[in-house]
């Protein structure tokens, strides 16, 4: 399945360092287009679900309370190959190895505190896009 979409968050650190504005403009300048777009903050159970693939790993206890001590900004962006290039645009995990030019690089702390979330397949940006949006959210 190819649906040309991809989900992301902006997250709470980038929300916190006041850079909303900063990384959506990146990502339109980069073609994507916005489908449906909140301002919310994860519960607890959310953000356990949410990363529930990560749950035997060491950092999943930081991860989720890192993913839950702020507001986050929730989007679905369409875009030819939207997976890929999405995850292009935004750079590897851990910032020191993002390239020049990805918002990683320009925005992200840390390897936990990283800016921004990019699904891997398109099969987890549409499970991913339905946990946030109701088919009437989305444009
Ligand atoms: N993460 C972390 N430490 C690690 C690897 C990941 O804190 O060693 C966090 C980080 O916020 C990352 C998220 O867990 O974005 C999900 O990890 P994944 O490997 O899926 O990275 P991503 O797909 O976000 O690049
Ligand atoms: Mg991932």
């Amino acid at each position: 399945m190819t649906t040309n979409r991809t989900f992301t968050m902006i997250k709470p650190d980038a929300v916190e360092n006041g850079y909303i504005g900063k990384i959506l403009d990146m990502i339109t300048e980069a073609g994507f287009e916005i489908k449906a777009m909140k301002y919310t903050r994860l519960s607890q159970k959310q953000a356990e679900d949410f990363y529930a693939v990560h749950a035997e790993r060491p950092f999943y206890g930081e991860l989720v309370s890192y993913m839950t001590s702020g507001p986050i900004v929730a989007a679905i962006l369409e875009k030819d190959n939207a997976v890929a290039d999405f995850r292009t645009l935004i750079g590897a995990t851990d910032p020191s190895e993002a390239a020049e030019g990805t918002v990683r690089k320009a925005y992200a702390e840390s390897k936990g505190r990283n800016a921004v979330h990019g699904s891997d397949s398109d099969e987890n940006a549409d499970i991913e896009g339905k946990f946030h949006f109701a088919f009437e959210e989305i444009h």
